[in-house]
């Protein structure tokens, strides 16, 4: 069966039907006040393998850009496919989280309901949302556009590039990290947390918490060229979490960055940072990865168009079209790109718990 799915409902029934299938424990969180685009219910689904109190434990988490969720959840439909009915690990609990922003996901955008990247929006301890993003305020008027024609986009892409050559692509990364006071703009952190943030810390201390050691993979798509996997680890380069996540991916080669101005962005209020704030006594490695889609051009188109449609253009009479368009740059229909992720996906999956059962 295709393991890629043309909706949420759709995603979200493959999975729950695999993981019956591989033998897990499944524990369904509701979204009892929103509907998903087609009027269907929302949920994140967890599905649980292996020995409930094992101390080791892997965790995959998919969607936190709903958008991309797509794609994470090919990997997690292909990953337990290939454990129907087989024995499971005694060693490693592994904990699969579908589509932590289900909303979003459904929707076909990238942030929350209230247009919060839910990968900004874990600020530590849950203040400190009031930080200022001057870098984002100077690109803002690049990037809050009218693409619905594609002469806008290339004449913004143009000036927004000419604009850092001048002033230093540096703050490209700046604005990449998150910003407060656009609630209306791209990589908005949002005022407090999120629906989805509060679940995810419950879903750690509820499966988690018995773990002295974990190992997590966060899917993403986007960053990196078409065909290609990003790792971007979490942690400090050469500490050793890092270097034990780079091992078990066999990713410890220092490759050309994928971000144009030569380092990652410090990024703030990932998802992946809860992680280590909820199970302070564990060790934890692990880091998201990223299956690249386009060229830098097509992203930033698709981060407007997703931007334009959640505001000046939601009553487009075209608006699910150009939805559309973001999808397929977010997750390409190319079977060559679908047949890659689905190769690559299960196989970082299984270095992940085998690493996390030897470490
Ligand atoms: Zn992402």
């Amino acid at each position: 069966m295709d393991s890629f799915s043309e909706s949420y409902a759709e995603a979200r029934g493959k999975f729950l039907a695999a993981a019956l299938d591989a033998g897990a424990h499944l524990h369904s969180h509701g979204r009892d006040d929103l509907k998903g685009s087609a009027g269907e219910p929302l949920a994140c689904d967890v599905a649980i393998l292996g020995p409930e109190n094992a101390p080791r434990a892997a965790l995959a988490i998919t969607g936190t850009h709903g958008i991309e969720g797509f794609t994470g959840s090919a990997v997690l439909h292909r990953w337990l496919a290939s454990r129907r009915g087989g024995a499971q690990r005694d060693d490693v609990k592994i904990v699969l989280v579908h589509a932590i922003n289900p909303w979003a996901f459904s929707h076909k955008t990238r942030t929350t309901e209230n247009n919060v990247d839910l990968n900004r929006n874990f600020i530590r301890d849950n203040v400190g949302y009031q930080r200022e993003n001057p870098a984002y305020d100077a690109l803002a008027p690049f990037l809050h556009i009218d693409p619905s024609d594609a002469r806008r986009s290339l004449a913004a892409y143009r000036a927004y590039k000419r604009y850092l050559d001048q002033h230093g692509w540096h703050l490209e990364n700046e604005m990449l990290e998150g910003q407060y006071h656009h609630p209306d703009g791209l990589f908005y952190a949002g005022k407090e947390p999120e629906w989805s943030n509060r679940l995810f810390r419950r879903i750690l201390a509820e499966h988690l918490a018995q773990a002295s050691t974990v190992g997590f993979v966060d899917w993403h798509t986007g960053v990196g060229s078409f065909g290609e996997v990003v790792y971007l680890i979490t942690g400090d380069k050469g500490s050793p979490d890092y270097t034990t996540a780079a091992r078990w991916w066999n990713c410890e080669e220092d490759k050309t960055s994928a971000f144009k101005s030569g380092a990652t962005p410090k990024y703030r209020g990932l998802l992946s940072q809860a992680i280590r704030q909820e199970l302070p006594n564990a060790r934890v490695a692990g880091g998201v990865v990223e299956f690249g889609t386009a060229d830098e051009y097509s992203i930033m188109r698709g981060d407007c168009l997703d931007r334009w449609a959640r505001f000046e253009g939601r009553n487009d009479p075209n608006v699910a079209r150009f939805q559309d368009a973001y999808k397929d740059i977010m997750c390409p229909p190319d079977l060559s790109w679908r047949r890659m992720v689905l190769d690559e996906g299960p196989a970082i999956m299984d270095k992940l718990i085998a690493g996390v059962a030897s470490w």
